[in-house]
């Protein structure tokens, strides 16, 4: 923690030339907190894990990258305080995924005289239709968001493009395999359904010849009417289903209650929107939890792997 107090004694006319010091000095305490990185000129602001995983893997200690959204807590409507009202609009860069996924963040990001991308609008370009925003569920369309991503970095470090260009060029490259990898993993299953919490996973069935029943909407806390949950049930026994998924940081009550009348397990299967206290102690990150999403598909659906 940096002190950040300043005392002043002195006279009225030099105490206004100091106080336009003081202000900056204010200013750039307010904008450091515990966030803060060591030679940082700058701020990037996001509002969601993987977008903050592709900035930080490409501009490395360049700026310090900021991710409103707090670990552990659920991204879907989280509002904004004065403070990360604040940063969202002085960043030189915001990234927001637009598509009324996070409302508040996209309603303020509106006033913003800085650069800001909206992923939303990257996608609506190219098709208009993007119901399912869980986008980094899929590495192919990650890819592109790294891609949209690497120029705006650019355009707001141009002396470091060669470098950001190399550093994206790998990360898709691994992305790529990670592709390879779920693609081979889910060719010979038993099963092709599988039910999860919430509708974040419906990229990742497209992508991979999958059928994701989502037990609730687009937002994790939307509830299922008494028929939704009849229906799961005669699915869970008409498609011979042994796991249904729950998530992280969501209440896994009504999948437990499915889960006990179907007399299934539960299982669960992160929709990535944040890491865990836990997670992050333990140093996992994008790709190791898209893996072990991998390993719970593969085990529910009854894949066999072939090598
Ligand atoms: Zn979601």
């Amino acid at each position: 923690m940096k002190a950040c107090s300043v005392v002043i004694k002195m006279p009225i006319v030099i105490s206004l030339i100091v106080s336009v010091g003081v202000i900056a000095l204010l200013a750039g305490c307010s904008s450091s907190s515990e966030n803060s990185k060591s030679g940082s000129s700058g701020e990037i602001v996001t509002s969601l894990y993987p977008i903050e995983f592709i900035v930080s893997k490409i501009i490395k200690d360049d700026f310090e990258v900021v991710n409103l959204t707090p670990i552990g807590v659920e991204p879907h409507d989280f509002e904004l305080n004065v403070n990360s009202t604040e940063r969202l609009l002085s960043a030189p860069l915001a990234i927001v995924l637009g598509g009324g996924f996070q409302p508040v963040i996209e309603k303020t990001a509106k006033n913003r005289s800085g650069q800001t991308l909206s992923i939303f609008e990257t996608f609506s370009q190219g098709n208009g239709n993007f119901e399912d925003m869980h986008f980094w569920l899929d590495p192919i369309k990650m890819q592109s968001v790294v891609k949209s991503i690497t120029s705006a970095l650019i355009k707001l470090n141009k002396s470091q493009a060669a470098q950001y260009e190399v550093r994206s060029k790998a990360l898709q490259t691994e992305l790529a395999d990670l592709d390879d990898l779920y693609k081979t993993s889910l060719t010979n299953c038993e099963i092709r359904t599988f039910i999860t919490s919430h509708n974040a996973f419906s990229r990742l069935a497209e992508r991979y010849d999958l059928e994701q029943e989502p037990i609730a909407g687009i937002s994790p806390d939307t509830e299922p009417s008494a028929k939704r949950i009849e229906e799961l049930k005669s699915l869970v026994k008409n498609k011979k289903i042994e796991v249904i998924f729950t998530e992280e940081l969501v209440s896994p009550k009504v999948v437990k209650i499915l889960g006990k009348e179907a007399k299934v397990r539960t299982s669960v299967l992160s929709p990535l929107e944040g890491l865990t206290k836990e997670q992050e102690s333990k140093g996992e990150d994008y790709f190791s939890i898209m893996e072990s999403n991998l390993q719970k598909l593969v085990e529910a659906l009854r894949c066999e792997i072939q090598i």
